[in-house]
């Protein structure tokens, strides 16, 4: 047997329990891995709560971490028993081991510590994708990044400086704001009451190519008014709700706004892409430009305890859970 937290039904932070799970063995193209440690993302508190519908129940909730190689199924190649590996994106994630489709792992550079990996593969890979391929930033770009002391909030301000983009950070408190600046932000705002005014101050008047929004319900249309002509709204997600059916025709009033909703999956689904993205994160990581703030460590039995501190804002940066 082995230990996991598992839903049986949506729910509050309650609903996930620690219990014992056979420990399950690598079928054909799979790895069994043990956890040294595990990622905490927002995404877990919208599989927990069936905003993200489960595909079974019970569900071990969990989409990030970092371990060793305990064995590989029929198939799997070059891959060993003992390999350092970190990955993102399957669910079955809180458990100290598992089972994992091989080709979802990568191998871990042994500059990175298990607790950095498991920090940063989600939320390090979708900062690369969203700086570097949703909308390419240049240097001398002014950008508007949301929940900027949050985790993928402080790579995103971190790697966007490293680009030469000016960031804009919007974040809820004075705390957090500090935060984002020593993390590259070179302005913030706090809450978004003010941000249309403050971003036209900042730019002088000439608005953004880019917002990245996470937040969702509570900030859509504040982002939207942020963009200069052109702009590119991009909604990652949803902390405060999801975006309520939007109009297209607000995209024309506001300025021929393009508007998309991208996910890590697709831009991680194929090998070559995994691979691509997973390495240029190492890089940034690797040279000291972009570091992983690991602020929050909770025991994963006590992971209802860190669903409740993310989702009442008391985090910042990363969190992760030690098995
Ligand atoms: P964060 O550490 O950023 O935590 C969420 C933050 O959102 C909070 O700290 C808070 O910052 C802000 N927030 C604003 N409104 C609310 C609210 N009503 N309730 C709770 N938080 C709120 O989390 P992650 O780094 O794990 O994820 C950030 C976001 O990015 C999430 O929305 C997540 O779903 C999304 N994401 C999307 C991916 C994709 O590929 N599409 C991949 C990875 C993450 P503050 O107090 O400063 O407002």
């Amino acid at each position: 047997m082995t230990k996991a937290i598992r839903i049986h039904a949506n729910g509050g932070p309650e609903v996930m329990v620690w219990e014992d799970v056979p420990t399950p063995s690598p079928g054909p193209g799979e790895a069994l891995i043990k956890h040294e440690a595990i990622g905490l993302n927002f995404i877990d508190v919208y599989f927990r709560t069936g905003l993200y519908k489960a595909p079974t129940m019970p569900l071990i909730i969990g989409q990030e971490g970092a371990g060793v190689v305990l064995a590989v199924g029929p198939g799997v190649t070059g891959l060993a028993e003992g390999d350092r590996v970190a990955y993102a994106g399957p669910l079955g994630g809180y458990a100290t081991e598992r089972v994992i489709p091989a080709d979802r792992l990568v191998k871990l550079p042994d500059n990175i510590s298990f607790q950095t990996g498991a920090a940063m593969m989600l939320q390090g890979m979708t900062a690369q994708y969203l700086l570097r391929r949703t909308y390419t930033v240049k240097a001398g770009d002014t950008i508007v990044v949301h929940a900027a002391a949050g985790g993928v909030g402080l790579i995103m301000c971190q790697w966007a400086k490293h680009l030469g983009a000016t960031v804009i950070g919007v974040v809820s408190s004075a705390e957090k704001a500090e935060l984002a600046k020593a993390h590259g932000a070179a302005h913030t705002v706090i809450g978004h009451a003010g941000l249309v005014e403050d971003v036209k101050r900042i730019t002088g008047g000439a608005m953004v190519p880019v917002v990245y929004d996470s937040v969702g319900k509570d900030t859509f249309n504040a982002s939207l008014d942020c963009l200069a002509p052109l702009g590119l709204m991009v909604s990652y997600g949803n902390a405060s709700g999801p975006v309520p059916p939007v109009e297209l025709g607000i995209l024309a009033a506001k300025g021929s706004l393009f508007l998309t909703r991208p996910t890590l999956a697709t831009y991680t689904s194929k090998r070559a892409d995994l691979e691509r993205v997973s390495a240029d994160l190492f890089d940034v990581v690797g040279s000291g430009a972009v570091k992983i703030q690991v602020n929050q460590t909770f025991p994963l039995k006590d992971a209802g305890a860190a669903h409740i501190a993310l989702e009442a804002r008391k985090t910042t940066g990363s969190t992760v859970l030690v098995p």
